[in-house]
């Protein structure tokens, strides 16, 4: 007989619970859902019931899951079998103007919480673009926040994490103590052994003076377009961050049209007109559709932009790619992803990491000068085979030129790629080993062989 339930401030739901069904799913972004079902839900309350959640999961023989946000593409926090360590319930920020770091538990969403909360203090976090990304999966996977490009990932912000380890104890990891625990929050994702509780994160002046430009195109200036962003971006000063997308734009009638993004973040419109200047040098511009050029913008405006694009309610599925090869290679290979897309609210982005930062030792260790993401999202269940089908074929066109993927964007269920270096990787599982030789964590979920960090291809 199993012992009595022990005292949580949150609550805890069995499977066959009335609400257990909705607890398995309710926070979870893409609806798109799968066929898991886990053994348990802990509405997790406060830190305490971390704790209890890991060490009662332990003495029943399951295995945990963590959920912050609830963001994840792949629905890493809904595995058969686990108890699922919810922690939408737990949020708490504080904020030292003496070391300018700010705390704050993992399922405070980095745009719609976490900013207001720095900005009215002056200060300034790279969190995720899309508003509602919790902090949690954000930041254990690298954190591609805004300006990575000049700013740097997320993760390099993390000067600490507080997590419960497979035993149940609460330990504060920074570069002095539990080193191996901080250098994996950093980058590991999904395979961290152990969960979370809270992330210190250094922070920045808040930006004084943000302006974009936007270019908009007909697909058919596609190659010529991006061949000459190929060999701009990497001179661009690291103050401006540059997305270039497909997408169907409103107003612009039904066929999707190519934007060249730019956003300088900056102190003053003077330093912005400087920055945004080389993007006047496109060869198609007389041709464009509609030019912005250096107009003032704000956060909330690019985040409210975000919500547009992102919105709730859909079936999602996504892919993405680290990019290197030359220019002609390069558009060549992601011809299809950009100018194919199979629906009207579906997208396909170019992040530009040029020139490349040096990362600091970290878990995250793998990326290139660009970055490549497509997000198909549709809301009609039948149309889910057509939308992966469409998706597997443009991402398989982009193997000539991929080096590997990010942890954000991926399933490694459907399809495997690089992540880390291979050093990192060989760390990685050292570490897991040894801070979770029983398997209590659920890791990644990639299929009966779990994940190898190898480009299936060449696997
Ligand atoms: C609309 C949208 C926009 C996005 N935009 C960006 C972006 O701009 N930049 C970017 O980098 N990514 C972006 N992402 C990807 C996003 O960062 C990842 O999906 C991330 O995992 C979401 O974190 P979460 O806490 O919300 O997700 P969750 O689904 O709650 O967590 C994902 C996984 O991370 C692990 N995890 C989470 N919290 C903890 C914890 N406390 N302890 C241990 N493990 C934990 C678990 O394995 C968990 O299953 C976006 C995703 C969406 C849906």
């Amino acid at each position: 007989m199993s012992a009595p339930l022990p005292h949580f401030d949150g609550e805890l739901l069995l499977r066959g619970d009335a609400g257990f069904d909705d607890a398995a799913v309710d926070r979870i972004f893409n609806r798109r859902l799968p066929d898991r079902t886990p053994a348990a839900v802990l509405r997790v309350a406060s830190e305490g019931d971390i704790v209890g959640g890991v060490r009662l999961a332990r003495e029943r023989g399951w295995q945990v899951a963590v959920r912050s946000g609830g963001h994840s593409w792949a629905q890493w926090s809904l595995r058969e079998d686990a108890l699922v360590l919810d922690l939408g319930g737990f949020k708490e920020m504080s904020y030292d103007p003496g070391t300018q770091v700010v705390t704050a538990t993992p399922s405070v969403k980095g745009g719609v919480e976490l900013a207001p909360y720095l900005a009215s203090r002056g200060r300034f976090f790279p969190g995720g673009h899309c508003p509602t990304v919790g902090i949690g999966g954000f930041l254990l996977q690298g954190g591609q926040g805004w300006n990575a490009r000049g700013w740097g990932w997320a993760a390099e912000y993390v000067t600490a994490v507080d997590v419960v380890t497979a035993e149940g104890e609460l330990v504060r990891a920074d570069a002095e103590h539990h080193g191996d625990l901080y250098w994996a929050a950093r980058g590991a994702g999904p395979g961290f052994p152990g969960v979370v509780t809270r992330f210190h994160l250094r922070t920045l002046p808040h930006p004084r003076h943000l302006a974009h430009t936007v270019q908009g195109f007909a697909l058919s200036d596609f190659d010529e377009v991006m061949t000459w962003l190929h060999t701009l971006h990497g001179s661009v000063v690291d103050t401006v961050e540059i997305v270039a997308l497909t997408k169907t734009e409103p107003g612009l009638g039904d066929e999707p049209v190519l934007l060249v993004t730019a956003v300088a973040m900056v102190d003053d419109a003077h330093e912005a007109d400087r920055a945004l200047a080389p993007f006047r040098t496109n060869p198609a511009l007389e041709r464009a559709l509609f030019v912005v050029d250096n107009e003032p913008t704000t956060f909330d405006d690019e985040r409210q932009g975000q919500l547009a694009a992102n919105p709730e309610g859909h079936r999602w599925a996504v892919d993405n790619a680290w990019i290197s090869g030359t220019p002609e290679d390069v558009v060549a290979a992601t011809r299809r992803v950009y100018t194919t897309l199979p629906n009207a609210k579906s997208f396909t982005i170019w992040f530009s990491m040029a020139p490349l930062r040096e990362l600091p030792d970290m878990a995250f260790s793998l990326q290139s000068e660009i970055y490549l993401a497509s997000y198909v999202l549709w809301e009609d269940e039948n149309e889910d085979a057509r939308h992966q089908e469409w998706l597997a074929a443009a991402m398989a066109d982009l193997q000539p030129v991929t080096v590997g993927q990010y942890l954000g964007d991926s399933d490694l269920a459907r399809r495997q790629l690089r992540f880390v270096s291979d050093a990192s990787w060989e760390r990685l599982r050292k570490i897991i080993a040894v801070r979770d030789p029983d398997g209590l964590f659920v890791g990644y979920l990639a299929g009966p062989r779990g994940a190898t960090n190898a480009n299936h291809w060449q696997a």
